[in-house]
């Protein structure tokens, strides 16, 4: 990879651009919003048992809402908020304009200062807390945000919650231009792994057409995911084993909607089963997505969604194998 050099009148131009940003600074994001649900019981069961939170406190009559769904209040959903104050998309608007146009999460913290109860409603504030200088990161340049939620219930305050976001120039990789072919534009890309410390190694391992599964060094488990940490053991050491490809279906969903618009629904999305005994997510091929079964026997096979990107895809095989319809 190689970074973008930095053009000299732009770093001239960028001291008056971040004085531009800075104005924002202390301006509200959110103002008065009314959280979408009371604070409820069968939210907090929800999250406590995704959570495997077993903890008394969140159940029985005096129940308390678990701290850390603070955030679980305020969200809004697959149909949206309102929209950002003025001040908040002008921010992010400035940001697009100067090619800052890829965002990503970067952390949040939280204090609580008063326990929810199920009945409390919840009205939150937001206000843009910080706008950084530009920094260079590996993701590329840009700039972080940062948005401070005041979560109340009446007058009270309960918590807060503190949300940095960066806005950025991606990186282009050495010789790659964007692409400009009309069909690329109609098509969005297919949503790009998100790579961390933790998974590089699996797909790096992708790249080469391998599928790595990760072997504790200490007691043999396998594991998928990639992780730091052996569940079984609690070891540190790992190597990796090289999948033979062969697997069957152990479950499954067909997507029909929400419709993404990198991908042509419906398709069927099978949690495989490895002949290893690992389980892991991919795309199934090879049967009409509705001819998708559990034990469906299907074979490792690599293909390229673009010049980038490299995936594991699932193909059933054997006395199973039928047309493929459209996929
Ligand atoms: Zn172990």
């Amino acid at each position: 990879m190689t970074h973008e050099p930095v053009v000299s009148h732009e770093a001239e131009a960028g001291d008056e651009f971040e004085t531009r940003l800075k104005v924002y600074e202390g301006q509200r994001a959110a103002v008065a919003r009314l959280g979408k649900d009371p604070v409820n019981a069968p939210m907090i069961r929800h999250w406590c048992e995704a959570m495997g939170d077993s903890n008394p406190a969140y159940s029985g009559p005096d129940a308390i809402a678990p701290p850390t769904m603070l955030q679980a209040w305020t969200m809004s959903g697959l149909s949206g908020h309102t929209r950002g104050t003025h001040a908040y998309d002008e921010l992010l608007g400035l940001l697009d304009e100067a090619g800052y146009t890829s965002v990503v999460a970067t952390d949040c913290e939280q204090e609580y200062l008063r326990p929810l109860r199920p009945g409390d409603e919840i009205t939150y504030d937001s206000v843009i807390e910080s706008v950084s200088e530009r920094k260079t990161t590996k993701l590329g340049t840009g700039y972080f945000v940062t948005t401070r939620m005041d979560i109340r219930v009446g007058p009270d305050l309960a918590g807060t919650h503190r949300f940095r976001i960066l806005k950025y120039a991606p990186i282009r990789r050495a010789g790659r231009e964007q692409p400009s072919q009309p069909d690329r534009r109609q098509k969005p890309a297919r949503p790009r792994p998100v790579v961390s410390r933790d998974n590089a190694g699996f797909w790096k391992g992708v790249e080469q057409h391998r599928l790595l599964i990760q072997r504790c060094i200490g007691c043999g488990t396998l594991r998928h995911p990639w992780l730091p940490g052996c569940n079984a053991c609690g070891g540190l050491d790992w190597d990796t084993v090289e999948a033979s490809g062969e697997g069957t279906v152990y479950s499954y969903v067909v997507m029909h909607h929400p419709p993404f618009p990198a991908f042509d629904p419906p398709y069927a999305v099978g949690l495989i089963e490895l002949a290893e005994g690992v389980r892991m997510l991919g795309n199934v091929l090879g049967v009409p997505y509705d001819k998708v079964r559990i034990g469906l026997p299907v074979r490792l096979e690599f293909q390229a969604c673009d010049e980038e990107l490299v995936l594991p895809f699932w193909r059933a095989h054997g006395a199973h194998e039928m047309r493929e319809a459209g996929a």
